[in-house]
């Protein structure tokens, strides 16, 4: 990466223009790492970086104050916020009495204010696992993405907003591959230290570069490190978006950290693969935590696959599970119900798709809708995917560096 970014910069500094992928089919064919990562900008990001907040990792957060949408969003639900105390560190909570059902200390996931949805910390449906990755895009993930389509596997993407703006393409590809995309916020910091207004820029933009870059408004996120509690729970909901947490952790992020190695994380899959041949998901089904991050967390992915199709009767993203077919604002990308997916993968796989091809919404990307299908062990293979019209984006090619563009 950085021979790939020198390279850009030296050309940028010359006034040529550095040959640079441009669409979403482009990036896709790529492989390794210096080719799928070397920055690029494409119009759709580059031209509308100060419509978000700076693309300096993990220190800023969102002034809303600025932007008259997000702070008019803002305004309309501030008032009704509950009260509850910013958790800055060192703060006194008694984890027991759990006031605020703060994850974190407790695992609680049943709010204790009236009118707040219970977060979905495992998959309703039984012997099924709701698959899905948190941290993306990663700007290499396509030898992960190509294993996952090769298998016609969906998963829940969580993403990141910085990372969208700086690889949109690689987001456009969770679109187009058939994925469910949820915000993982912008900056990745833990939400119940953020006042009020941090929390909901994080949320906001996140869901406003998803939106730029893929044509679709998530309706789910998950909080970095599972840092929620009521007063960001009220937020979220207000923003249309369902909590999801988990109940395994692979601990695949922390690999080579605080004692965490190879074999630790490959435990952590065995004792959810274990519990699942043991028939403790025979009543409701479960979720694990892991990560499209790096390498490591890809290829463990990847290789405790098999393991995971032969434990659990359903690997689906969460939207199956939840028989939520349309999981986003737009209507034109649908899922199938649970029972529509366990039917289509009986009938010998046949597939069943639809296509709309309508807007995204953004001015220069559309895209078509797609029946996301998952893998299952009843048939191996669920039914084909069929994308509409493939996403087209203005072309220009890129004269932009990654992440330079964006500091307005
Ligand atoms: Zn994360």
């Amino acid at each position: 990466m950085r021979a790939a970014l020198t390279g850009v910069l030296l050309l940028a500094g010359s006034f040529a223009l550095a040959q640079s992928q441009t669409t979403e089919a482009e990036q896709a064919a790529l492989l390794g790492y210096d080719a799928e990562c070397a920055p690029y900008g494409i119009p759709l990001t580059t031209e509308t970086g100060n419509e978000f907040p700076q693309l300096q990792t993990m220190v800023t957060v969102p002034d809303v104050r600025n932007d008259s949408a997000a702070f008019a969003k803002f305004q309309s639900i501030n008032a009704s916020i509950p009260n509850i105390p910013i958790k800055y560190p060192g703060i006194q909570y008694d984890p027991n009495a759990d006031p605020d059902c703060w994850w974190t200390v407790s695992n609680c996931v049943t709010p204790k204010l009236a009118g707040l949805n219970m977060d979905i910390s495992a998959a309703p449906e039984p012997r099924t696992l709701g698959y899905g990755f948190d941290d993306g895009p990663a700007c290499d993930h396509n030898e992960f993405y190509n294993f996952l389509s090769a298998h016609n596997q969906k998963a829940t993407m969580y993403y990141i907003g910085i990372y969208v703006m700086w690889s949109p393409l690689q987001a456009q590809r969770a679109a187009a591959d058939g994925h469910q995309i949820c915000v993982h916020t912008w900056s990745h910091g833990n939400m119940t230290q953020m006042t009020n207004e941090e929390a909901f820029g994080e949320l906001w933009y996140t869901m406003k570069a998803i939106k730029l870059v893929t044509g679709l408004t998530p309706t789910c996120w998950r909080p970095p490190h599972g840092d929620v509690d009521d007063r960001i729970r009220y937020i979220a909901q207000q923003l249309n978006l369902d909590t999801i947490i988990w109940r395994y952790d692979s601990f695949d992020w922390e690999n080579g950290l605080n004692g965490v190695t190879n074999a630790t994380v490959q435990n952590n899959y065995d004792t959810l693969i274990n519990d699942a041949k043991a028939g403790k998901f025979d009543t409701g089904g479960a979720i694990i935590l892991t990560h499209e991050l790096n390498n490591f967390t890809m290829g463990m992915a990847m290789s405790n696959y098999p393991a995971l199709i032969d434990a659990f009767d359903y690997v689906v993203p969460l939207a199956v599970a939840m028989n939520k077919t349309t999981p986003y604002v737009e209507t034109n990308v649908t899922f199938p119900s649970f029972a529509e997916f366990t039917n289509q993968t009986k009938s010998s796989g046949s597939s069943s798709s639809s296509s709309s091809g309508s807007s995204g919404g953004s001015s220069s990307s559309s895209k078509g809708a797609s029946t996301n299908g998952t893998n299952s062990k009843a048939t191996g293979q669920s039914g084909a995917v069929a994308l509409g019209p493939s996403l087209t984006l203005a072309v220009a090619v890129a004269a932009a560096v990654a992440g330079a563009a964006f500091s307005a």
